[in-house]
């Protein structure tokens, strides 16, 4: 059976928040099966946050939930750590508002996993698998789900910048995949914003530390992870925010120029699109047929 998992033991680690800049305590805990992802604010009495696109809130630079007033931050490169290693159900404690944003990239939350262990529950996974394409554009920017017998992600982007001008990338998520190719790829920011986030107390926790920073001509840092960190970042944050749907999607997602508004946005619109998948558990994930016959799908491409 390909069960549902949680972490083996608690875990903890201790970082700063990107953008308040203050000390925070994250510690991941053990979850029953069916339980999902839930944020856990210690400051405010343990209240919690599932992730879920329900609670979706207040998504600029980062994706952030709330609930019942209670907020969380930065939620993405956790949870695209923790859905790629198969934790379906876990407590994230947090005693403020913003999940630490450690080096930038996801590969100290694989490292805190890996170190917990993962534990295997007696209730079977389910999949959410593409039966048909969902699409959204806004602009130039578009993103979109095929049918396809695997997760995978195409992301292009591109800049009015000499180092990140156009950058694509295809890549089938499994869990080495991810952590090989795409984890340790930290975020970007062009030097010419960060002074706009600093009055607007954005990005105040921001340092060559836990950010790629670009300049005119060539980035502010020592050296590049991979010669294409950036679009591998952007495959990172569309993970991280697809996990909102709340199963992993088996599916082809194609996303071009988009960021945590779109792909949050895209999230929200699968969930409504239930003609366009099928839950399945990991066996028929695997025997239903990727593609619906051309007739079927035809209509829908035409409006
Ligand atoms: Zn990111």
């Amino acid at each position: 059976m390909d069960a549902q998992q949680t972490v083996r033991r608690q875990i903890s680690c201790v970082g700063i928040g990107l953008h308040s800049g203050n000390k925070v305590q994250l510690s991941l805990k053990p979850a029953p099966a069916d339980f999902g992802i839930r944020f856990r604010r210690t400051d405010l009495g343990n209240l919690e946050v599932p992730a879920t696109v329900k609670n979706l809130a207040g998504i600029q630079l980062a994706t952030g939930l709330a609930r019942n007033e209670v907020s969380v931050e930065t939620v993405e490169h956790l949870l695209a750590a923790l859905v790629s290693v198969g934790v379906d159900n876990v407590i994230v404690e947090l005693n403020s508002p913003e999940v630490p944003i450690m080096d930038g990239s996801a590969a100290p939350f694989i490292y805190l996993i890996n170190e917990a262990g993962v534990k295997r529950l007696t209730k079977p996974r389910k999949y959410l698998k593409i039966v048909r394409p969902i699409a959204i554009s806004r602009g130039d920017k578009r993103i979109a789900l095929y049918p396809s017998d695997h997760f995978k992600v195409t992301y292009s982007i591109s800049y009015d910048h000499p180092l990140l001008r156009h950058q694509s990338r295809t890549i089938r998520i499994t869990e080495d995949s991810f952590v090989e190719e795409i984890a340790p790829a930290r975020t970007f920011t062009f030097l010419k914003d960060v002074e706009m986030l600093r009055q607007n107390g954005l990005a105040l926790g921001g340092s060559l530390e836990n950010a790629i920073v670009l300049g005119e001509t060539g980035v502010l840092n020592n050296a590049l992870r991979f010669e294409d960190e950036f679009v591998r970042h952007k495959i990172l944050d569309a993970v991280g925010d697809l996990a909102l749907v709340g199963y992993p999607v088996v599916g082809h997602l194609v996303a071009h120029r988009a960021g945590h508004a779109l792909h949050t946005e895209f999230a929200s619109k699968i969930l409504e699109e239930s003609h366009a998948w099928r839950l399945v558990d990991g066996v028929e994930a695997a025997a239903l047929p990727a593609t619906m016959p051309v007739k079927d799908v035809a209509p829908r491409l035409a409006n």
